[in-house]
């Protein structure tokens, strides 16, 4: 297996994973304002070596400087945050401390001691950054219903799955993530309910789908696989929510072949028996397989034949298995969605007072109804607005899945929202997507005037990616392009189109961005930082 290079983001700062599985000893430094650093002066040098008992992969050296205050939430677990985040965040993630003890008690003892998460700048690039013992979070986890809490649960069960156990290079990241989403989704589950957890499966689903499978990638490139062929590209290009979801789903297949206790004595015997190393996916597939036989001698053929391995990990495209994510709240969300739709501005559906009571991801679901169908009209979103307020929604993934619907149709009250949104915070989940309809559906202008403006706040991961994407604006071939917004209906195509889904597919985006822009634009203007230097000293293995 050829191990990628990786030049990308501060990686090429500091050993990476590429390096045949490479982990360092812990390191872990917050320094909260600079009068709690006696040693420091402005400007401030100074040298530190930190030695901890546990490796950890290298890629998770942070290094958090601010003006941090920090509340200790018991049961091992403190928050950090600036002084405008720290009441919300601690109401926010009261009940990580059981969440934690939830996951140690379906897999194996926490081995990292405490363990703390961070409320991050709003140009935090990601949702969340494993980070061990200081896991970082974008502030718009913030939501006040603990609707977002999924992304914190998916920091913690990193804690086992790509932080203890991890991969050993980028062509295995699905051993980190798909894995891991699993085992979040395990949490979520008892935490909100079975049905949460199916409908986040859902809507990831669709998500691939649509925007990696079709919007970028094809069915056929092998970045739609679990063992994306990087090759010489840049790792950032093949980075996508396909080693997430579609990873996961093959963790649920093997749970339906294993059984609910078969799967959780699978884990805890997987981390058991990894713990500590950076694997690949043969290592993974050798000791599964052997685990089988020797867990269960009756019928081990049978499951080693059925968990298609090889076809789920190195073929691109939908999985070979079409996992059950079937629940009766997806029913009902669907359900409203097409009754708007049959109705089409000449009534409203007798549930819609449902929706409010809605999961975030049921309401996701609902949306992405309204667009698959290819019959939502700007008339349609206007009416739906009028009964159910979605324009004025404050959860992110839902306001974010509202804001591109209408730019597709052509709903221009999104617009001032969307704009106030894309300044309001840097994650790339939000604002990639957005701009991306901005740019294909013919609002290319105001792209390009909202990138001018918030470019310098975005982190260099998000805004080169943005450029690149603008570059679109200046293709005269695409005819996409050319068109402006109409009150027609939005157009994507449904899995199995191949016709449409040839037309659709984009160019791989290009290599971009460096240390130091990556650095510089890590905060928003007027954010409180120190300027330091450090110069680190560590050990790895
Ligand atoms: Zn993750």
């Amino acid at each position: 297996m050829k191990p990628a290079k990786h030049p990308s983001m501060t990686r090429g700062r500091l050993p990476h994973v590429s390096s045949k599985g490479l982990r360092c000893l812990n390191l872990f430094v917050v320094l909260a304002g600079l009068a709690d650093i006696p040693f420091c002066i402005t400007p401030c040098s100074f040298t530190t070596t930190v030695e901890c008992a546990l490796k950890i992969p290298s890629y998770e050296i942070a290094l958090v400087v601010g003006d941090l205050q920090s509340v200790d939430l018991g049961g091992r677990v403190v928050v950090l945050a600036e002084a405008p985040y720290i009441d919300a965040a601690v109401k926010e993630f009261e009940d990580l401390p059981a969440l934690l003890a939830e996951t140690e008690a379906y897999l194996t003892p926490y081995i990292w001691g405490n363990y703390s998460i961070i409320v991050m700048p709003p140009s935090f690039v990601w949702g969340g950054m494993e980070h061990v013992n200081a896991n970082q979070v974008s502030h718009t986890l913030l939501a006040g219903d603990k609707s977002m809490l999924g992304t914190a649960i998916h920091e913690i069960t990193h804690s086992w799955f790509g932080n203890d156990v991890g991969c050993k290079n980028w062509n295995h990241f699905w051993i980190n993530e798909g894995v891991n989403v699993f085992m979040e989704r395990k949490i979520l589950a008892s935490y909100f309910g079975e049905e949460y957890a199916k409908i986040d499966y859902y809507t990831g689903n669709s998500s691939m789908y649509y925007d990696e499978f079709i919007g970028r990638y094809g069915l056929n490139n092998s970045y739609s696989s679990l063992f994306p062929d990087i090759g010489d590209d840049d790792p950032e290009n093949s980075f996508s929510i396909v080693p997430y979801e579609k990873g996961s789903q093959f963790m649920l297949h093997i749970e339906t072949l294993l059984g609910d206790a078969g799967m959780q004595a699978m884990l805890r015997a997987y981390i058991g028996h990894f713990t500590q190393q950076a694997i690949d996916e043969d290592q993974f597939q050798t000791w599964y397989e052997g685990w089988v036989t020797e867990n269960f001698p009756e019928n081990a053929t049978d499951i080693i034949d059925m968990t298609l391995w090889d076809v789920w990990v190195h073929e691109p495209g939908n999985g070979p298995v079409v996992v059950d994510i079937h629940t009766t709240a997806l029913d009902d969300a669907e359900s409203l969605a097409l009754e708007y739709l049959t109705l089409n501005t000449t009534g409203s559906p007798a549930l819609m007072g449902d929706f409010d009571g809605y999961y975030q991801s049921q309401k996701q679901a609902f949306i992405q109804k309204l667009s698959e169908s290819g019959e939502t009209t700007v008339p349609l979103m206007a009416h739906i607005d009028e009964d159910l307020n979605i324009i004025g929604a404050f959860n992110p993934y839902v306001k974010t899945e509202w804001f591109r619907l209408g730019i597709r149709v052509g709903y221009e009250a999104v617009l001032e929202p969307t704009y106030m949104w894309l300044g309001e915070q840097g994650r790339s989940a939000y604002v990639r997507p957005i701009f991306d309809d901005l740019i294909d559906h013919g609002y290319c202008d105001t792209a390009k005037e909202w990138f001018e403006e918030y470019q310098p706040s975005y982190n260099s991961y998000v805004a080169n990616r943005v450029a690149t994407a603008l570059e679109r604006c200046d293709d005269p071939s695409d005819a996409a392009l050319e068109s402006t917004p109409t009150n027609e209906t939005s157009s994507v195509a449904i899995p199995g189109d191949e016709e449409e889904e040839e037309e659709m597919l984009t160019e791989r985006e290009t290599p971009a961005d460096t240390v130091e822009e990556h650095v510089s634009a890590a905060w928003m203007p007027g954010f409180k930082s120190a300027v330091l230097v450090v110069v680190l000293s560590f050990f790895c293995m």
